[in-house]
């Protein structure tokens, strides 16, 4: 690395939802003129499909975790926090491997990588992988623990989220995996609190959103950090075309996709961390099933509690004769832009309701945990381009969503429309695009 250049290091939280944005700044940076490193994981290093992007340069820190053990968030940020950070540390001090770097660049979820590099002396910005409405739900959390509104569910509209006062309910408010009563006692949410908190006070914040989508909530974020760049969708933009999935990606139904009228199949993808139980999985089959429509049901292995994939795909070509078809990791973004697909039931995913949104398909939401319960409710109450089942599987609810998605020209209409403006968003001038040169100058100044 030339010692003179500005030089940035790009560290994701470990995960395939977070990698994903991460990878597609890092290169817009890269055709930017700037010097990058990428962060991985070794276990994440060693499952990579393909090949960085041209003049990305990969390195890898231990996550503290035995190869066999897929861990929870909480365990992981454990992990990462001791052996992680040690090596992190290692890395950027002035011996290390990659002591030229002159910002970083980190998940706002790794607290460490922010302490670390303000010890060393290294600017660093946040980066956030979720949306703006779902930071600020959780930047506002102890104001909704203040104003006792975490319980849930409930329909009771909150006070304690600025701007969403008119819509946004307790069961919109991010939840946990555990069953407790109030979000505001949930470990997973607590935590995320806490480390929202912590990225709040970095040098910046980075959002993978569009100001055309948020703007209020952006305003508001801004308005208690130094300052915004919503640079988003970053992978409308991207060079890098290529894979950056963790798991083997079947394109065998893109084929299937083409035999198939224009929007005449319902894509089902619950991302690459949602479990349901198998009565969940039941009533999501039946009510697919009971739609008429054909299915592409993205099934992986470790999803359904206690069942094995076999016996799922064999429940899935009994109950369907043929219609539905299941595969362990798909090609999204390619399905989610072929012509056959006519929606889109997830779980509300950033990721996924971004490459959503970009093709202008319309979304069934069923949101799993955290950020996704805000989404979702975004989807159906202000951006009006899906409906949100929230907590409910219910197989009547599944039929009658998907078929009121599936007709609607007016979701359809909005889902279009707020496609169209990403596009415009992300082209230069847009506002995206002008963001994002903002960014680089922005992190060319650090430097002196
Ligand atoms: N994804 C994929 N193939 C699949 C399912 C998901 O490539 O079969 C990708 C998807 O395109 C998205 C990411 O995995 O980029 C999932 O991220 P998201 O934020 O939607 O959800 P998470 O997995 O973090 O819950």
């Amino acid at each position: 690395m030339d010692d003179a250049a500005v030089h940035v290091l790009v560290f994701p939280w470990p995960r395939q939802g977070h990698i994903n944005p991460m990878l597609h700044f890092a290169t817009a940076l890269v055709d930017a003129g700037v010097q990058v490193s990428f962060l991985h994981t070794e276990r994440n290093l060693r499952r990579l499909a393909h090949a960085p992007p041209v003049g990305l340069r990969l390195l890898s820190i231990p996550d503290g975790q035995p190869d066999d053990h897929p861990p929870g968030f909480l365990e992981l940020q454990e992990s990462m926090s001791t052996t992680g950070s040690a090596a992190y540390r290692a890395l950027l001090s002035a011996a290390g491997a990659d002591s030229t770097v002159t910002c970083v660049v980190a998940d706002s979820t790794i607290p460490f990588a922010f302490d670390i590099a303000d010890e060393l002396g290294i600017p660093s910005l946040a980066f956030v992988t979720h949306s703006a409405c779902s930071y600020l739900a959780l930047l506002s959390m102890p104001k909704l623990v203040e104003l006792g509104e975490t319980a849930f569910p409930a329909d009771d509209l909150v006070r304690g989220v600025p701007g969403m006062e008119g819509f946004l309910r307790r069961r919109d408010l991010p939840r946990g995996l555990c069953c407790a009563e109030k979000c505001g006692e949930d470990p997973l949410v607590l935590k995320l609190a806490e480390v929202t908190a912590r990225s709040s006070k970095a040098r910046a914040l980075i959002v993978n959103t569009a100001a055309s989508m948020e703007r209020s909530a952006l305003a508001h974020i801004a308005s208690c950090t130094a300052d915004v760049f919503a640079v988003g969708p970053l992978h409308a933009k991207s060079r890098f075309a290529a894979s950056t999935s963790l798991w083997r990606e079947d394109d065998g139904c893109m084929a299937w996709l083409d035999g198939h009228e224009d929007r005449s199949v319902v894509y089902v993808s619950l991302g690459s961390l949602a479990v349901i139980t198998h009565e969940q999985f039941t009533e999501f089959l039946a009510g697919l099933a009971a739609t008429g429509y054909a299915f592409l049901w993205v099934l992986r292995p470790d999803m359904v509690q206690m069942a094995s994939s076999a016996l799922l795909r064999e429940a899935v070509g009994a109950a369907e004769g043929g219609r539905g078809r299941v595969v362990q990791w798909a090609p999204q973004r390619d399905v989610l832009r072929h012509r056959a697909v006519g929606c889109f039931l997830t779980h509300a995913g950033w990721n996924s309701t971004l490459e959503c949104a970009v093709e202008g398909v319309p979304m069934v939401c069923w949101p799993f945990f955290v950020d996704q319960q805000t989404n979702s409710r975004f989807v159906d109450a202000v951006w009006r381009t899906g409906l949100d089942m929230k907590d409910i599987s219910d197989r009547g609810v599944v039929e009658r969503t998907v078929r009121e998605v599936m007709k609607s020209d007016e979701i359809r209409g909005m889902a279009q429309a707020m496609a169209q403006q990403l596009r415009r968003d992300v082209a230069e001038p847009g506002l995206s695009s002008s963001e994002f040169e903002r960014l680089v100058r922005f992190i060319e100044e650090l430097k002196h």
